[in-house]
């Protein structure tokens, strides 16, 4: 069986939520203890918090490493990794620039944005794919023989939050390479903070294009009231496009991290460019579509028209 290793991101010192999701995807691969991977510079702390998740831990640790430059961790990866490995990401934006490049230099077959795992049968490992934004379904077989890389859409696997693994950490700082780059990396550009702070709501009420009109966001506002003071309206990127609500209320990779206690996900698919963004809490999506993605990551899933449903929904918790 071919080794498994999950590679994690972290930013601000902090290591990201996925990497208790990872451990779970790490273990349907292989069934053994994987290894974690983290890229950075000055990541002891990182690396320890890792070893908290992971058996064993790879830090490499280089200044050219100090920022997310796909182009760089690649190379570092590539040295560092053995061939004919696996090599699992969470699946985001910058695994999309990362481990595309990482399969092609490691002449390893290339699977992204996985939903699940259906088991592994000698050298193949069965994955499922959605396609056609959710409506339908692929079980895809990945031939590992020559080493394989798998992004995982967030949310895929329950996350380990026992933290009890005390694993060891290796320095292969020395053995990542040349790893100069054509690519500068310039800035991280973080979200405008505005005058809500979605990050500190116990509930959201968060709305997707299913609201369908800028007049409609006025139902989702009523709830919130309904809701009192722990709530908050926030919402996907295309409202934001629209420019029916501010930037500060977007959440996904490229908006806030919540993590909220309730998330009423109303009108919303579920891209994985959302749900990266969702981090805990009780996710409670309304969808008219009963095969919409939202539903694989939501605990409690209602197919209604939220136009009809909002409304009812503030109305009984006013009677309350
Ligand atoms: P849609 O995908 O159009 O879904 C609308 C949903 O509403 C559908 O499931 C439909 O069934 C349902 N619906 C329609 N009418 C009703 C109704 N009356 N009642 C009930 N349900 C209804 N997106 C983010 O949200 N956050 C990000 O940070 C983010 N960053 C991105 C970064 C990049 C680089 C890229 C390329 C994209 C990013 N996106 C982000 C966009 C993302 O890919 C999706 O396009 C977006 O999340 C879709 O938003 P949505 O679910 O509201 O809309």
């Amino acid at each position: 069986m071919a080794q498994v290793f999950a590679y994690l991101v972290h930013n601000d010192g902090v290591l990201d939520d996925s990497a208790m999701e990872l451990i779970n995807a790490a273990k349907a691969v292989s069934g053994d203890a994987p290894t974690a991977i983290v890229t950075g510079s000055g990541i002891d702390a990182v690396a320890a918090e890792a070893a908290a998740i992971f058996p064993n831990v790879i830090k490499v640790d280089n200044a050219a490493l100090a920022y997310p430059n796909a182009e760089v961790v690649r190379k570092a990866l590539a040295n560092v990794i053995p061939a004919g490995s696996v090599v699992l990401f969470a699946h985001n934006t910058f695994s999309m620039d990362c481990a595309p490049g990482l399969s092609v230099k490691m002449n390893a077959a290339f699977v992204a944005d996985i939903v699940g795992i259906d088991g592994v049968d000698g050298s193949t490992l069965k994955v499922v794919r959605q396609e056609f934004g959710g409506e339908v379904c692929t079980h895809v077989n990945v031939d590992m023989a020559g080493g394989a890389v798998v992004s995982v859409r967030p949310g895929t696997f329950p996350a380990d939050e026992s933290k009890s693994a005390g694993g060891s950490v290796t320095d292969k700082s020395a053995d990542a390479g040349d790893l100069s780059a054509n690519r500068k990396f310039i800035e991280i550009v973080a979200p405008e903070a505005g005058d809500v702070d979605i990050t500190k709501a116990d509930i959201l009420v968060s709305i997707g294009r299913g609201i369908e009109e800028e007049d409609n966001i006025e139902i989702a506002m009523n709830l919130k009231e309904a809701l009192g003071n722990a709530a908050e309206v926030s919402c996907s990127r295309p409202i934001v496009d629209a420019k029916w609500l501010e930037a500060s209320r977007q959440v996904g990779t490229s908006g806030c991290t919540v993590k909220p206690k309730v998330y009423l996900a109303c009108g919303i698919s579920g891209s994985f460019q959302h749900l990266g963004g969702i981090k805990g809490g009780l996710i409670v999506a309304i969808n008219k579509n009963p095969n919409a993605p939202i539903f694989q990551a939501a605990n409690v899933g209602i197919v209604a028209d939220i136009l009809e449903f909002l409304p009812a929904l503030t109305e009984k918790i006013e009677e309350m």
